[in-house]
């Protein structure tokens, strides 16, 4: 066996977790056939204490909306404005990652320019995003950066309960000059649907629409969270890390990355039992952040025959996009909005027979 720790894939979740291991006297082996980073993504990143620390060493912030707007089918539900104190950041994603790796790279991490095809450490880590294991049931997401007039400030994140997907508008320069845009639904493989829908949103919501540069990638929504498993752990998309309702990877892809490291760097390398007992300490938050997540988005892929959901979505009261938004959504905040009466006589009138 060759290197203590082998990592697969080198995305947001791979580099975060070959940085900070980086440096401490492990052989690290990290793996991925793509040189620079690329994939698709609205480039948006919350606050949490390692994602901003990061994103500031790496220099990598564009920009940081105050302005969130909630929209559901085309129709603002709800505005908060975090008034100059916003945990939205929006930042150069493939600049980011080439910090990451080039940093990890220059303090001794074997970085490998080809397919993990099951190389194995004393510690192996899966941390190809979507790509690990097959792509049935992921989304497929679109997004574009176009050329138009937009208030930088500002964020639109527009749900789709009927087509169980969103789209979103984010600012993609601080000058307003610049936009990212794009969507996602749930069974719509079809490129060239997709690509209408977004475009015809893209006509409807922006003053002008110069396209600049379209690229598509695959994202997992339902796959539930798993740490570890058969002598092999997970990181980001690949442990089921994602909040399916605003398809949002990034912070928890560096907060499970954090966590293993801590982990790890706490024990003996051959201690996982220990290892893996920390692992699911450590990132406990964002496990339950993304299980909650998931659950509001399952109960709108279950029961959207059977209710509203419109009516529902657009009744969720500003709290508690507020506590999702700055990342701080707990159970007891699912528990409180489920006593609410006014979200509750939104269920009873959103009823089908
Ligand atoms: C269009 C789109 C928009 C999005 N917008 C946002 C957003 O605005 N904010 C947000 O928080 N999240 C967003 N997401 C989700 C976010 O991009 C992902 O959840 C996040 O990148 C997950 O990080 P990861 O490290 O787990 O995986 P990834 O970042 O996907 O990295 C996986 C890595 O594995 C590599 N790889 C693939 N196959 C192999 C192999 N066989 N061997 C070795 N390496 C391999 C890939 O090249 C890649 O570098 C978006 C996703 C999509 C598709």
């Amino acid at each position: 066996m060759s290197a203590d720790i082998v990592i697969a894939g080198l995305g947001v979740s791979g580099s975060s977790l070959a940085y900070a291991l980086s440096n401490k006297g492990y052989k690290i082996s990290a793996y991925d056939p793509v040189k620079r980073y690329e994939k698709a993504c609205g480039e948006q990143v919350s606050a949490s204490y390692n994602s901003i620390n990061l994103l500031k060493k790496s220099n990598s912030i564009i920009t940081m909306p105050n302005d969130i707007s909630i929209y559901v089918n085309n129709k603002e539900v709800s505005n908060i404005n975090f008034g100059g104190n916003t945990p939205w950041y929006i930042i150069n994603k493939p600049n980011f990652i080439q910090y990451l790796r080039d940093s990890a790279l220059s303090n001794g991490v074997n970085i490998i320019n080809k397919p993990w095809k099951n190389e194995r450490g004393i510690i192996t880590v899966d941390a190809r995003g979507p790509f690990s294991g097959n792509l049935k049931d992921k989304i497929l997401v679109k997004r574009y950066i176009v050329e138009t007039e937009w208030d930088p400030n500002h964020v639109i994140l527009d749900f789709r309960p009927n087509e169980l997907g969103l789209y979103w508008i984010f600012p993609a320069d601080d000058q307003g000059k610049l936009v990212n845009l794009g969507g996602g639904f749930v069974n719509l493989w079809d490129d060239e649907k997709l690509t209408k829908l977004i475009i015809d949103y893209a006509k409807y919501n922006l003053k002008k629409v110069k396209i600049k540069n379209a690229k598509a990638a695959p994202l997992d929504v339902f796959s539930p969270y798993r740490p570890y498993s058969d002598n092999m752990f997970y990181v980001g998309e690949a442990a089921g890390l994602v909040l399916s309702i605003s398809g949002e990877g990034n912070r928890p892809a560096i907060e499970s990355s954090y966590a293993l490291s801590d982990a790890i760097k706490r024990h003996s390398i051959e201690d996982i039992n220990e290892i893996k007992y920390d692992y699911i300490r450590f990132s406990k938050k964002v496990a339950n952040e993304s299980f909650l997540s998931r659950k509001l988005f399952m109960f709108i892929y279950k029961y959207k025959k059977n209710f509203d959901m419109v009516n529902i979505l657009s009744n969720i009261p500003k709290w508690f996009w507020y506590k999702y938004l700055s990342v701080n959504l707990e159970f007891n905040d699912v528990i409180k909005l489920g006593s609410d009466m006014k979200f509750i006589s939104s269920i009873i009138k959103g009823l089908k027979p």
